[in-house]
């Protein structure tokens, strides 16, 4: 059953709320995940709300610019990104480190093997 969770960054400017079921997180090795250190799940955009903060996030794009990597330009923490699914629906990518009351070292964590794509 999905569930909603609150997430956002850290200062507070940018928050949102997103339903999904939550059995396990993604780790990335990417250039830009395996620095980040992020686990993130994937939603559909219709499960996530934005409830402020759309003017605190700096677009950050890198390699194909498919995902648009969004982070709070006051503490830099970025709790989620944008993007659009292979099959053109549009996806949001949440860190779930950035979530409320989740005990993210109870999950499983699936490695995604993101730096040979
Ligand atoms: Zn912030």
């Amino acid at each position: 059953m999905p569930k909603t969770y609150s997430g956002g960054c850290q200062c507070g400017n940018v928050r949102y709320e997103v339903q999904f079921d939550l059995n396990e997180v993604n780790a990335c090795n990417c250039s830009r995940c395996r620095r980040l250190g992020s686990l993130f799940v994937f939603a559909p955009a219709e499960s996530f709300t934005l409830l402020k903060g759309e003017d605190a996030l700096t677009d950050y794009t890198f390699n194909k610019h498919a995902i648009h990597h969004l982070f709070c330009a006051t503490c830099g923490i970025q709790s989620f990104a944008r993007g659009t699914a292979p099959d053109g629906k549009k996806m949001v990518a949440i860190n779930a480190r950035c979530l409320e009351d989740v005990d993210i070292d109870a999950l499983p964590v699936h490695k995604v093997d993101g730096r040979s794509h």
